[in-house]
């Protein structure tokens, strides 16, 4: 039988095969590789699928995010709140500006922050929280963004695994001061190669980002800069990559809830437990299970050719990189980090390939969980 991806991005490309042979041709015959109107158009598409006045292409996500800290002049002396369920990317960002992340637990069913969560570690010092919209799902913006409101918190939404994601009527990116997304190939909306974007209402803070992130450039001067900057666009090329994706973006996503309908359905009786219930809305970047039996299930998959993964398997308050090695802990995530299994998504999950992964797991519990 044949193996099960655990992401098609050639399936994905096959589906616009012309029209992105015809981005590098038009890249060759014109040599515009920075700047110019393949970014410009993709950057108000962008805008406007995130319901914002201003989106702005940078090198990736990390950036992003980093580069909207630092023009709200978040820096050292700062705390950041930051969910310790995340890729590290969320607590990088903070530590590059010379702030310290503030790691806080998550909700045992989502496994994302809660405005609770932020409440209970808010003081003197913190300056922002970081609203990470994991797996598809997103954060519950209203509290969060009442909660942030009476402590003159900034809130800065961490959407790269959330593009069009919604909640309450709203779609990632929308509710905080800024958002940062990620167009690394993987992800719901993905470039050849990295790629990321800052959105925001904010006309002063877009301007600001947009100098940082082009040398410190004085807008519209070639050779005028009126502070240090730094080298982080996104390229023409990747911009006219990431506008075509874009137009199968919404279909793409609904077909990532139509599998997970199917996965809810085909595990029902099996003992995994899906994390992301929201299946009108989510855009499932991933398909997040829990067992407990977590690493000799991952290893039954990967012996019949089923792609799966962790994400993540140390939660960040414990990576080497940020673990301050005293306090508390952080029971949910740490428990959730040696449970959590993500199965095959992507737009190109039929429910034959569903039905396999279920029969996989269904296989796993009867023959060889156990024994
Ligand atoms: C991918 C990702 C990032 C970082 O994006 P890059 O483009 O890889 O720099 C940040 N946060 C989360 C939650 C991510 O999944």
């Amino acid at each position: 039988m044949s193996a099960i991806p655990f992401v098609d991005l050639g399936a994905m490309h096959a589906e616009l095969r012309d029209e992105l042979d015809e981005v590098w041709a038009r890249a060759v015959d014109t040599s515009g590789f920075i700047g110019g109107a393949a970014v410009a158009d993709f950057e108000s598409a962008w805008a406007a699928a995130c319901g914002r006045r201003h989106a702005i292409g940078v090198a990736n996500g990390t950036d992003a995010l980093e580069l909207v800290l630092r023009a709200a002049g978040v820096g050292p002396g700062d705390e950041v709140i930051v969910p310790t369920n995340t890729f590290v990317a969320t607590a990088e960002a903070v530590a590059a500006v010379g702030a310290t992340p503030c790691f806080v637990d998550v909700d045992p069913d989502t496994l994302l922050v809660t405005a609770d969560h932020v409440a209970a570690a808010v003081n003197e010092r913190t300056a922002a929280v970081m609203a990470v919209h994991l797996y598809g799902q997103m954060v519950d913006m209203g509290p969060l963004v009442d909660l942030a409101e009476r402590h003159g918190l900034l809130v800065v939404e961490d959407a790269a695994q959330a593009h069009l994601a919604e909640r309450d009527g709203r779609v990632a990116g929308s509710s905080g001061l800024a958002a940062g997304f990620s167009f690394y190939p993987g992800k719901n909306l993905g470039a050849f190669g990295d790629g990321g974007a800052v959105v925001t209402d904010d006309d002063e803070l877009a301007a600001t980002i947009r100098s940082i992130a082009d040398h410190g450039r004085v807008a519209s001067t070639k050779y005028l800069h009126d502070h240090a900057g730094r080298n982080s666009r996104l390229d023409a090329l990747q911009a006219a990559v990431l506008g075509c994706k874009l137009t199968k973006l919404a279909e793409w996503n609904e077909r990532r809830r139509q599998a997970a309908r199917w996965y809810a359905e085909a595990l029902a009786e099996l003992a995994v437990e899906p994390i992301s219930r929201n299946a009108g809305t989510d855009v499932h970047h991933l398909y997040v299970v829990r067992t407990a039996p977590r690493d000799a299930l991952l290893d039954h998959l990967s012996a019949a050719g089923i792609g799966a993964g962790i994400h993540y398997p140390v939660p960040c308050h414990q990576q080497p990189a940020f673990a301050t090695g005293v306090g508390p802990g952080l029971p949910v995530a740490e428990a959730a980090a040696g449970e959590i299994l993500s199965l095959p998504m992507h737009p190109a999950m039929t429910e034959e390939r569903v039905a396999r992964v279920a029969d996989a797991i269904a296989d796993f519990f009867a023959h060889h969980h156990g024994r």
